[in-house]
């Protein structure tokens, strides 16, 4: 039996994995991280599952008290960072959705995973059909080079552009050389209405309430275009990466940035 704590369990996220450790027969749920309503059980705190475990604030003292073999955090980057280093200090394998990690983030956290031997997944999207379109945008950016990002995400997401959409510039930054699109004399008449720029392709976020997590990567070429969406329609797409995840990260001994490098 897998022992797991999740972190923001009270989260939209959260409350999902919750429900995705309890429907899964090889996992358990040892403890939660939240930092509202410590010391009760989750049955005792309104909105949480009717569940007899425990909740703690203190991240280190639930490590401490509860044997778990990996974290699921779903929390802010900021505190998601110094989960994963506790986590790591007593050998949890973290499966981390939390967004907004900076580059230099995930190489210090690598180091750590590399040096203890110990697996760790951060994964930006953990809905499959988004790793598709990553993967099918970066086939699609060899022949197709030139390429725009339209993310769009609820209003309550803290971070922009998403993971998700750095990440799909990333991998079409590795097939293709760096290009400035759109004229080469453009200029912004406002601020920002060319969107982020990476490697010269351009990233738009658009923040509305009603939407959950969805992105369209277009291509242009001569007298056509191309169009690569994938649309979550709840929180619940992204739970058999989750799982697929925590299933993973047993057998790892290293950290692996994003889902995409665990389907093949
Ligand atoms: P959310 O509804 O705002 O939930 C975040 C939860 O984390 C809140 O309940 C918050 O509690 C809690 N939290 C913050 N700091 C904490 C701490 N130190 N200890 C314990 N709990 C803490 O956000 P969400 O939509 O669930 O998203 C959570 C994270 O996952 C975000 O970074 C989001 O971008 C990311 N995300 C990832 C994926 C993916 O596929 N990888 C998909 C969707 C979202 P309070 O109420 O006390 O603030």
């Amino acid at each position: 039996m897998t022992k797991i704590v999740i972190a923001g369990p009270r989260g939209n996220m959260g409350k999902e994995a919750v429900k995705m450790v309890e429907a899964t027969e090889s996992f358990t749920l040892s403890a939660v991280v939240d930092r509202k309503n410590s010391g009760k059980l989750m049955k005792e705190v309104s909105g949480m599952e009717p569940l007899d475990v425990p909740i703690y604030e203190d991240i280190e003292e639930c490590f401490q008290e509860t044997g778990c073999d990996i974290l699921i955090d779903l929390t802010t980057p900021e505190h998601g960072k110094n989960h994963m280093l506790m986590a790591f200090d007593y050998g949890v394998r973290p499966v981390v959705g939390t967004t907004g990690f900076t580059d230099e983030d995930v190489e210090e956290l690598s180091a750590i995973a590399k040096e203890k031997e110990l697996g760790a997944i951060i994964a930006p999207n953990f809905a499959i059909g988004a790793i598709l379109m990553m993967k099918f945008s970066q086939m699609a950016a060899r022949y197709m080079p030139d390429v725009e990002i339209i993310e769009q995400h609820h209003d309550r997401k803290l971070d922009a552009p998403s993971g998700t959409a750095a990440k799909t510039a990333q991998l079409i930054s590795e097939v293709r050389d760096a290009k400035q699109q759109g004229h080469p004399e453009e200029t912004e008449q406002m601020e920002g209405a060319r969107g982020a720029e990476y490697d010269g392709l351009r990233i738009h976020s658009v923040r509305l309430p009603g939407l959950v997590a969805h992105q369209e990567v277009i291509f242009g070429g001569e007298g056509q275009t191309l169009k690569i969406r994938h649309d979550s329609m709840n929180r619940a797409s992204f739970m058999p990466g989750v799982k697929l995840a925590c299933d993973t990260v047993l057998k790892l001994d290293h950290l692996v940035y994003g889902l995409e490098h665990i389907i093949e």
